[in-house]
This record gives structure tokens, sequence and C-alpha cells, in this order.
């Protein structure tokens, strides 16, 4: 059995957002979060990430927000990302 080499930031942010969702095998869940353990720089995109989810889910469970702000969250997550 050969030990697979840690992933790269680049690897990492490709799959963050399968991670911050949930739906990373364990596997490569297990070795996201080894990534995250060891960078800075990663664990600070993936914990914004996953606040702004967890905001997210929030609105769509209690509709109290205003239709005008769910449109512009919409906007923002419809629009491409930007280049690093
Ligand atoms: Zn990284």
């Amino acid at each position: 059995m050969t030990e697979q080499p840690d992933w790269d930031c680049r690897r990492a942010g490709e799959e963050l957002d399968a991670f911050v969702r949930g739906d990373l095998p364990l596997a490569e869940a297990g070795r996201m979060q080894s990534h995250l353990d060891r960078c800075g720089h990663c664990a600070e995109v993936a914990r914004y990430e996953q606040a702004f989810r967890d905001r997210l889910r929030a609105i769509d469970t209690d509709t109290c927000c205003p239709e005008a702000l769910l449109q512009r969250i919409r906007d923002l997550l419809a629009s491409p990302p930007r280049e690093s």
C-alpha cells in the first residue's frame, strides 16, 4: 500500500467547495482536513466558506429576510469566482 502525497493548495482549492458542502468522501475529507491543519491560508478560506454557508442555510430555513437581500446573495453566488 503506497502512501499518497498530501494535497497541495491547488488541489485543496479545487475540492474546497465539496468539502464545505460535506460532499467529499471520507478519505478525501480526511486529506483535506490534514491540509487545512498545515496550511493557514486554506484553513482561513475554508472557515470563511463554512461561515458563509451556515449563514445562507439560516436564511433559507427562516424566511425573515427581505427578498432584495436574498436576491443580492443569489447574485453574489452566481457571479464567477474572482481570479486570485
Ligand atoms: Zn493550502
